[in-house]
């Protein structure tokens, strides 16, 4: 390693410890949605972002937009099959005691009840009433992940998608030259993302047939319950 690098290493280790000296900042109470607790909540998530995870259930954001979005529609889960790919357990928690039948599924064995490739999957057409697929489309070649999600649910049946988005960027960010875990991590924001989403997600899921709507929560509900501003949940329906 050159001086030059070890200089600049020292500087960001240097930087780093004085963050975490930094006194905390202010905390706010909230009201977590998922279990009624009132007060500050603490750090979580990856990066360790200030106020993000509840300290009664452990909810993070993206349990807590979820389960808003539940309490508004929960008939969309009521009674229903719902496969969960690569299933958090946040989420898992709020799904399972509504559903007929919970499938969590992922790629790698051992993780999920059953071993899927979402771009490929082994179940029969037209066989799940919902799918939940929270931050997975970013990680695989979503064209052939919408088409074969928009294959096995049955008419009226819905996905809810959630991915990094920045909605500015017309066009999502791809870049074949793009390949090693590092240089994935400085372009996409993770070493295992391939793209990193624009406003075009809105058309890569109505190309697959999709009818789409989005939720979002309010100012006030971000403030209540300390989400992330702008953080969307896409529900993709299979038109009847
Ligand atoms: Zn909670």
């Amino acid at each position: 390693m050159t001086r030059a690098s070890w200089y600049w290493r020292a500087r960001v280790a240097g930087a780093y410890l004085a963050a975490r000296l930094r006194p905390l900042p202010t905390l706010t109470d909230r009201s977590c949605n998922v279990c009624g607790y009132e007060g500050p909540f603490g750090p979580g998530g990856k990066g360790m972002r200030n106020e993000a995870r509840c300290p009664r259930c452990r909810s993070v954001e993206r349990d807590r937009l979820f389960k808003l979005w539940l309490d508004s529609a929960p008939q969309e889960l009521e009674n229903k099959d719902v496969l969960h790919f690569a299933p958090e357990r946040g989420l898992m928690q709020l799904i399972r005691p509504l559903v007929r039948r919970y499938r969590g599924a992922d790629i790698a064995p051992g993780r999920a009840d059953l071993v899927l490739n979402i771009e490929q999957i082994a179940l029969a057409p037209a066989s799940v009433d919902a799918v939940i697929c929270a931050h997975v489309l970013e990680h695989v070649d979503d064209r052939r992940a919408l088409a074969e999600l928009f294959r096995i649910l049955v008419p009226g049946g819905l996905a809810v998608i959630s991915v990094p988005i920045i909605e500015g960027w017309a066009t999502s960010y791809e870049n074949p030259a793009v390949v090693s875990p590092k240089e994935r991590a400085l372009h996409f924001g993770q070493w295992d993302h391939i793209r990193y989403y624009g406003a075009d997600l809105r058309a890569r899921i109505g190309a697959a047939g999709f009818c789409l709507s989005t939720f979002t929560a309010s100012p006030a509900e971000v403030v209540r319950h300390g989400l992330i501003r702008g953080d969307t949940l896409f529900l993709a329906r299979k038109p009847n």
